[in-house]
């Protein structure tokens, strides 16, 4: 792959090169297996000797392909896909944190990875503290236990919109011997690469802007390359001594820095879990890949508008999109997302929870969905429904209030957007 490509040539061309009189259009490989003509050749792709295919839980050539197109808009040296943003935050934690383990992880997490961490990992034996944001170095600094593994971010936070100070947190993980894993679902590649300010794994839910369409769910990882577990060989064993599941393999010696995280997550994790993303959705997800970069600038532009008209609202409270000016995270957006943010704008209808369900009820074009950073414009009221999981003072510290609506800005005309908000706000 070609490192110097603008981001929007790699969108549209990155990840799959034909050759001489072959298809133009990514393959969709739909097939579980492949044929060998020896058992020795077979051996050797299990042996992890020769590279190749042998079955599709662990690797396919279409989501190699698309899976090698993140990877270069990341700027990362490997990436896999995964059937969901959830199995990718899940793999790229557990990879390197298991029983035992501590993680460091922002508050203000989406609800899906605050439960996944503080429920489910936990009875696995992780451990996390979860951090504000805005949190002091201080406070950053106490959040670390000899026994911490990694720092977990979210690049803009769904759907309390605050902006990470990846350099910040990538410092202090790198102080305490540790990557910082930061999810750029929101921004993506297109508005902010997190490896150039010092993050070190990349996730993502390809189910958002990516695929963009609302068509396929999946995930990716993407790896920087840059963290030097062999310094740390105690704190990352999985990485720096023999995997005796895996025929004895060392993966940091086998495949290098920028090889051993993804080729450890393949071979082990798909391996078990499996959850894998089918060459079908890679493909209905590469499509959307294509248009990324043309599709952002009108989902920012689209927010902005939005953000702005409800900003001077009698009966809106208040408005949370950094690329305004005078949000808190502004002067962050304005170092790590020169180019805008993203679609979504979070804000309070004045009434309180009652009056934002009136209000959604009576918008036209925005439905009423889980979903998020999609081509259609979508709201949701995640107190009630994907944050409902959470007691009061977890809604506090992952910054959402009661009356909060969430609203994904689509692709459609800002003025029949703006048009249908200002009708349904006129019924409360
Ligand atoms: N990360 C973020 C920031 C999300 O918004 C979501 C889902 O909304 C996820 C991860 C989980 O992704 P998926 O729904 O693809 O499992």
């Amino acid at each position: 792959m070609n490192m110097s490509q603008h981001r929007d040539t790699i969108c549209v061309q990155g990840g799959y090169t034909p050759g001489n009189g072959e298809p133009r259009q990514i393959p969709i490989v739909q097939s579980t297996t492949f044929k060998y003509n020896t058992s020795e050749d077979m051996g050797k792709l299990f042996d992890l000797e020769a590279e190749g295919y042998f079955y599709s839980r662990l690797q396919n050539p279409t989501c190699d392909a698309v899976a090698a197109k993140i990877c270069a808009l990341e700027g990362g040296t490997a990436g896999m896909l995964t059937s969901s943003g959830q199995a990718a935050n899940f793999y790229a934690v557990f990879n390197i944190a298991g029983c035992g383990d501590h993680v460091v992880a922002c508050s203000t997490i989406y609800g899906g990875t605050f439960n996944l961490f503080n429920v489910t990992m936990r009875r696995m034996g992780v451990d996390f503290t979860f951090v504000r944001p805005d949190c002091t170095d201080e406070e950053l600094a106490a959040a670390f236990k000899p026994n911490t593994k990694a720092v977990f971010g979210e690049t803009i936070a769904n759907p309390a919109l605050t902006v990470l100070d990846i350099e910040r947190f990538a410092k202090a993980a790198h102080d305490h011997g540790v990557p910082l894993i930061v999810d750029n679902t929101f921004a993506t590649p297109v508005n902010c690469r997190p490896f150039e300010w010092g993050a070190d794994i990349v996730t993502h839910s390809t189910t958002k802007y990516m695929d963009g369409h609302g068509a396929g769910v999946g995930g990716c990882i993407v790896d920087s390359g840059k963290f030097d577990w062999t310094k740390y060989p105690d704190k990352f064993p999985g990485l720096c001594t023999p995997d005796e599941s895996y025929h004895g393999v060392t993966y940091t010696e086998r495949f290098g820095l920028e090889g051993a995280f993804i080729t450890k997550a393949t071979a082990q994790l798909m391996r078990d879990f499996g959850s894998t993303q089918s060459p079908q959705t890679a493909f209905l997800l590469n499509l959307g890949l294509e248009s990324l970069h043309v599709r952002m600038q009108r989902h920012c532009a689209n927010g902005l508008a939005v953000a702005q008209f409800l900003q001077n609202h009698p009966k809106i409270s208040w408005v949370t999109y950094c690329d305004l000016p005078g949000d808190q995270y502004h002067e962050m957006a304005k170092k790590y997302l020169p180019n805008g943010s993203c679609g979504v704008v979070s804000f309070g209808v004045k009434g309180g929870r009652k009056a934002a369900e009136t209000f959604m009820k009576h918008l036209k074009l925005a439905a009423i969905e889980t979903h998020v950073a999609d081509a259609r414009t979508c709201c949701l009221h995640p107190a009630s429904a994907t944050h409902r999981q959470m007691n009061d003072e977890e809604l506090v510290a992952a910054g959402v209030s009661p009356d909060l609506v969430r609203m994904s800005c689509g692709l459609e005309a800002a003025e029949d957007l703006i048009a249908d908000i200002a009708q349904a706000l006129e019924q409360v």
